[in-house]
């Protein structure tokens, strides 16, 4: 997991203000807080978390994700994420 330092980035003023505004929305306590929660909320909808290695795997398809780190491909049936590994060989 890759952790920010504060202040590593610069919001624009603009966004600084949109930034606040979330925050008050969202009841969090400082920017950094809502950042993290906009990740966390924005990758759900571009990506799994892989149940084979606990990375992050992009969706391809609608029910279909393939993880860049173990190289599962992982498919959704009956709400549920399967990793298939790859077959060597
Ligand atoms: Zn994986």
């Amino acid at each position: 997991m890759i952790e920010y330092a504060p202040n590593t980035f610069a919001l624009s003023d603009d966004e600084q203000e949109m930034v606040d505004l979330l925050k008050e929305e969202m009841n969090l306590a400082n920017r950094e807080e809502v950042m993290h929660l906009l990740v966390k909320q924005a990758i759900q909808r571009v990506a799994i978390t892989c149940p084979n290695c606990g990375h992050y795997a992009k969706r391809t398809e609608e029910n279909k994700a393939e993880c860049r780190s173990c190289l599962s491909v992982i498919t959704l049936s009956e709400d549920i994420w399967d990793a298939n590994l790859p077959v060597s060989g």
